[in-house]
This record gives C-alpha cells, sequence and structure tokens, in this order.
C-alpha cells in the first residue's frame, strides 16, 4: 500500500476561494470583514507566521490590521490594546501571536479577548462551549484536521481516534472535535506509556507532539489516516512532520505531508473564524 496523499495547500485554496465570495457578499451588503492581528518582539518564527496570515487576508479581502510592539511591551498596556480592539467594530476577529514574551501571562491575555472574536478559538468560553457540545469557535488547526478526514469522506462513528498531544491548542481540542463526530478517542501525552501499542490500534492517527519523526512506520495501523500536524526542524533548518514520511507511506491509507499538510489548513480555518465572526456581528 502507497498512502493517499491529503494534499492540505490545494484544499486552503479551495476553501478560501469559498471564502473570498462569501466576503465579496458580506462587501455587498456594507460589512468588511476584518482581523486585527496582535505581534510583540522580533521571534522570526512568528514574524514568517503573521506575515502567511496577513497574506490570506488580503487574498481572500479580509481587511487585516497588524499592531507591532517591542517586546518589551508591558501586560497592562497589551491588555489596554485588547480591550481597544475588542470594542473596535472593524475588528471582527483578534489574534494574539503567541509565544508571549515572559514577563506577559499568556492565559490572561487570551481570556482578555471577546469570546465573539476569539480567532484562535482559545479563549475557555470557547473551549468549553467545544467540550459542552455547543457552538463556538474552534482552535484553527484541529478544525483544518477535521476539513480533511472531511474532504476524504471519512466517516469517523465507530471509528478508534489517537491523538499524540494533549497542549490547549492542538490535542485536547482534536480529541474533542474527533468525539462530537463519535469517533473513540485516546489521547496520549508524554506521559503515556508504550506508545506504539496505542497507536498501532489506530484507524485515525493525529501527531501534535512537536517531536520530528516520532510515528514511524511499525507504529501504524494498515490502512490508517495519518495526519501530521507537527513543526518541527531538522538540524539542517527543514521542515518536517511528527510523522516519518518514508516508513509510513507504505503502510497508511491517507497521510498528511509536511510542509502542504496541515499547515495552510490552519490558516484557512482563521480566515473561517474571522468571516464566521463578521456575520454573526452582522446579524446581531
Ligand atoms: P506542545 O508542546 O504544547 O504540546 C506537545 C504535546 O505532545 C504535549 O501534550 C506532550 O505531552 C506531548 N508529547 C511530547 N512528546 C511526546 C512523546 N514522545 N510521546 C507522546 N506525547 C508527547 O505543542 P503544540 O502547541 O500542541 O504543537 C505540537 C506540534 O504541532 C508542534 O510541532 C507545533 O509546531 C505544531 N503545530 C503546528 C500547527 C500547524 O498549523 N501545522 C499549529 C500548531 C502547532
Amino acid at each position: 500500500m502507497t498512502a493517499h496523499l491529503v494534499d492540505g495547500a490545494a484544499l486552503a485554496r479551495r476553501l478560501r476561494a469559498g471564502l473570498a465570495a462569501q466576503v465579496r457578499a458580506l462587501q455587498a451588503a456594507g460589512m468588511k470583514p476584518g482581523l486585527a492581528v496582535v505581534l510583540l518582539g522580533d521571534d522570526p518564527a512568528s514574524h514568517v507566521y503573521v506575515r502567511h496570515k496577513i497574506k490570506a487576508c488580503e487574498e481572500t479581502g479580509v481587511g487585516s490590521f497588524l499592531e507591532k510592539y517591542e517586546a518589551t511591551l508591558s501586560e497592562r498596556d497589551l491588555l489596554a490594546r485588547i480591550e481597544a480592539l475588542n470594542r473596535d467594530a472593524r475588528a471582527h476577529g483578534i489574534l494574539v501571536q503567541l509565544p508571549l514574551p515572559k514577563h506577559i501571562d499568556a492565559r490572561k491575555i487570551i481570556q482578555a479577548i471577546s469570546p465573539q472574536k476569539d480567532a484562535d478559538g482559545f479563549h475557555v468560553a470557547n473551549a468549553g462551549a467545544l467540550m459542552a457540545g455547543m457552538e463556538g469557535f474552534w482552535p484553527c488547526t484541529p478544525h483544518g484536521c477535521m476539513k480533511m478526514l472531511e474532504s476524504i469522506g471519512y466517516a469517523l462513528p465507530g471509528k478508534h481516534a489517537v491523538v499524540i498531544g494533549r497542549s490547549n491548542i492542538v490535542g485536547k481540542p482534536m480529541a474533542m472535535l474527533l468525539l462530537r463526530q463519535n469517533a473513540t478517542v485516546t489521547i496520549c501525552h508524554s506521559g503515556t506509556r508504550n506508545l506504539k501499542a496505542l497507536t498501532r490500534e489506530a484507524d485515525v492517527l493525529v501527531a501534535a507532539a512537536g517531536k520530528a519523526r516520532l510515528v514511524t512506520g511499525d507504529m501504524v495501523k494498515e490502512g490508517a489516516v495519518v495526519l501530521d500536524v507537527g513543526m518541527n526542524r531538522t538540524e539542517e533548518g527543514k521542515l518536517c512532520g511528527d510523522v516519518d514520511f518514508e516508513s509510513v507511506r507504505p503502510v497508511a491509507g491517507y497521510m498528511t505531508p509536511v510542509p502542504g499538510g496541515v499547515g495552510p489548513m490552519t490558516i484557512a480555518m482563521l480566515l473561517a473564524n474571522t468571516l464566521e465572526s463578521a456575520r454573526r456581528a452582522a446579524c446581531a
């Protein structure tokens, strides 16, 4: 078997074309959806991510407002900026690029963002809504993974999904989204014993540990769907996932490449959340 590749870049392009059409419809009705992006300091990776997000906004017709600050900005001043953006009618979504400098409590900042403008879906109100089976904004990366499963027509009910990673932004919401679709879900983490015995049981395996090539072919069940969320750098500076592509491809049924898999979907879902927020504001 050679796994089919799930082309996240192509799927994200299709989704964004659909979103661009929705933006035009909103504009015709007198509303321009907008995303505020707050960036502190000069971390090169954060600057690259923010550039990609702003470019995606421009290509989709979503307005973007980049607020750049020195890494020394105080927590109090950042909270004041968030408060101002919560009141700013042009900003339907607010995103604070993580990580934040050490003197700032990221949790406090995320909780200060209005849940209605929480484009990243990290606010505890949205996390709670996801857990409780209510409507809300879902974190973009796991939401993008669900869209990828949908794109291959994968039926989750009754399937065993194994998620490696339990972070608030990927692992936990991923598990909740899979559970909402009636999968039987196992969450693995750094304290899990015998990871391989669990991953070999997975019909769907989501790797979000941030460990280069953690998942090898012998850890994967024949025909499984393997979604690789990891974004790691090799010693040569090359981008690589949590999945060892070469050994997993002959075993899996479907898998996502890195780059060109989950990454572009994350940005597409960020735009989708911003647009949804704008639509809700228009109806309010
Ligand atoms: P994190 O460091 O917050 O969490 C990693 C999780 O993996 C932890 O829960 C930890 O317990 C678990 N873990 C670590 N080593 C493990 C091991 N050997 N076995 C089992 N579990 C293990 O990271 P995160 O923010 O959730 O991100 C995970 C990865 O996904 C990173 O590589 C990150 O860069 C990437 N990421 C990609 C996107 C994207 O758009 N593609 C978005 C967000 C994060």
